[in-house]
């Protein structure tokens, strides 16, 4: 297909998303209806969806879009899937985030919205290095007493992305799933500090773990990240993705590896969701494929880092709203450039 033809397939497909969208409010509830794809496949996204406030050495932002799930249905709004997003917000929370996330595809109806409550706020400052970060401040909110809910329709999707949220909410959405092929958790330090006992209760539940270095090393008491990845794995999951910021992520499983750097970029902005970005597009692209083989795996962590790489570019989701899928294909190029060696070795 010529790019002009994919361009205009594209304006024709964000047409009829925006005619459902506009259906969709005359029909709003308390928890916000969505209308559902037929034949592609299903993923399930658990995770925050809030207000962030971020400083980097670029800049300073006051209360923004953020949230793990709003950054993973981003990125898994890159294929070809159908993703319901289960959390929850407070009446702050603004109908044109709602709108935008509807529109990019993502079903709201397990998107519960507390008229009286706050939203989950979470505020960072990032150091210069920019792969290293201070959080301000957590203020959990109407997360303190949500029992998530997932819409009958999607109690069958193949796959789960269980984002960063308090670990019995992650749980709880196990637990009303219909026996998923592929559960996905990430997590963060802070629910190792608070809830460490729940969420090893969820750990020995779920197939793969995403965690960045730091909390590879906190998970596992181990400095070593092999050895660390090797501890992880006699928790639960098979599979073990350490996500190391701008030096890359690697896969573990039994005794192989498997490494894909991260794109050097000229200018890095905000860091913020990168690591939610990279789980949607590694979740996206397993559930659209339906392939959760190892060798598979391999291409969803290419995805996943050339996903991220755009998160970084401007603050906030600005940029994961905007891209293109052009975009996207044109930047798997690069990264397969990137690391393509034309060199004999024996
Ligand atoms: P990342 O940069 O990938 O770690 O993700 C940052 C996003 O996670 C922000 O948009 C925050 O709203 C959200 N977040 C920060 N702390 C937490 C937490 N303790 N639980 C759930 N989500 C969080």
């Amino acid at each position: 297909m010529k790019p002009s033809s994919i361009l205009s397939f594209q304006k024709l497909n964000e047409s009829i998303r925006s005619f459902l969208v506009n259906l969709q409010l005359k029909f709003k509830t308390k928890r916000y209806p969505t209308f559902r794809a037929f034949t592609m496949s299903k993923l399930v996204i658990v995770g925050t969806v809030a207000f962030d406030a971020i400083e980097t050495p670029f800049g300073k932002t006051d209360k923004i879009l953020g949230g793990a799930a709003t950054y993973i249905g981003l990125s898994a709004a890159q294929f070809d899937t159908d993703s319901a997003i289960v959390s929850v917000v407070g009446g702050d929370f603004l109908q044109k985030d709602l709108d935008m996330m509807a529109g990019k595809g993502m079903n709201l109806e397990g998107l519960e919205i507390v008229k009286e409550g706050k939203s989950f706020f979470w505020s960072g400052k990032y150091h210069n290095d920019m792969n290293s970060r201070d959080t301000l401040a957590t203020e959990l909110n109407v997360l303190e007493t949500f029992n998530p809910v997932v819409p009958e329709a999607y109690k069958d999707a193949e796959v789960v992305m269980l984002g960063n949220l308090h670990p019995m909410v992650q749980m709880g959405v196990i637990e009303q799933m219909n026996n998923p092929k592929l559960v996905v958790l990430d997590t963060m330090n802070f629910w190792m500090d608070v809830a460490l006992d729940d969420l090893k209760k969820v750990i020995a539940k779920v197939d793969v773990i995403t965690i960045n270095d730091e909390e590879a090393r906190q998970l596992s008491g181990e400095y070593s990240l092999v050895t660390a990845a090797k501890k992880i794995m006699t928790m639960g999951p098979q599979y073990v993705v350490i996500k190391k910021g701008e030096h890359g992520a690697l896969l573990f499983y039994k005794d192989q590896m498997f490494f894909a750097p991260a794109l050097p970029l000229a200018e890095v902005f905000d860091p913020t969701g990168a690591g939610d970005t990279f789980a949607g597009g590694f979740t996206g692209y397993l559930a659209n494929t339906e392939d959760y083989s190892f060798n598979n795996m391999k291409r969803a962590i290419i995805y996943g880092s050339c996903l991220a790489s755009f998160a970084v570019e401007k603050f906030g989701t600005e940029r994961m709203e905007s891209l293109t899928r052009i975009e996207v294909d044109q930047r798997l190029h690069q990264f397969k450039s990137l690391t393509q060696y034309d060199i004999k070795l024996n």
